[in-house]
């Protein structure tokens, strides 16, 4: 029997898209997280080494350069990522853990896709 449309891809293989993706990128290191002990807690915790602010240039390393030519060690910068399945919403308790971290400096988003994760990471400097 054949269906209509394919078959949507489940919240897991997303997951495990999205660290496949990071486990192949050196800038970045992170782990799947349960939230069977912490209620909430992001899919996905993470760290960059580098940290590229659009206002930044880099020497390749984790130096970088400020608009004034000062040149200082890049900070590590912890990010945090929210899987969804196409069209899932965060719960509320999730939807405060994102607020909690983002409220502390770390970087934490909701993805749908691989590909929304990978947009994300860029947009928030952690990937080049
Ligand atoms: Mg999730």
């Amino acid at each position: 029997m054949t269906r209509g449309k394919p078959r949507e891809k489940s919240e897991k293989q997303i997951q495990n898209e999205i660290l496949a993706m990071i486990k192949a990128e050196p800038n970045l290191f992170a782990f799947k997280a349960s939230d069977r002990v912490n209620r909430g807690i992001p899919d996905i915790i993470g760290v960059a080494k580098d940290y590229f602010p659009s206002f930044y240039a880099t020497d390749g390393c984790n130096l970088i350069v400020t608009r004034t030519g000062a040149v200082e060690k890049s900070a590590g910068k912890m990010f945090l990522i929210e899987v969804k399945r196409r069209g899932g919403k965060p719960t509320d308790l999730q939807m405060e853990m994102i607020r909690r971290f983002t409220a502390m400096g770390a970087i934490a988003f909701i993805a749908e896709s691989v590909d929304q994760a990978r947009q994300r990471l860029k947009t928030h400097g952690l990937l080049g």
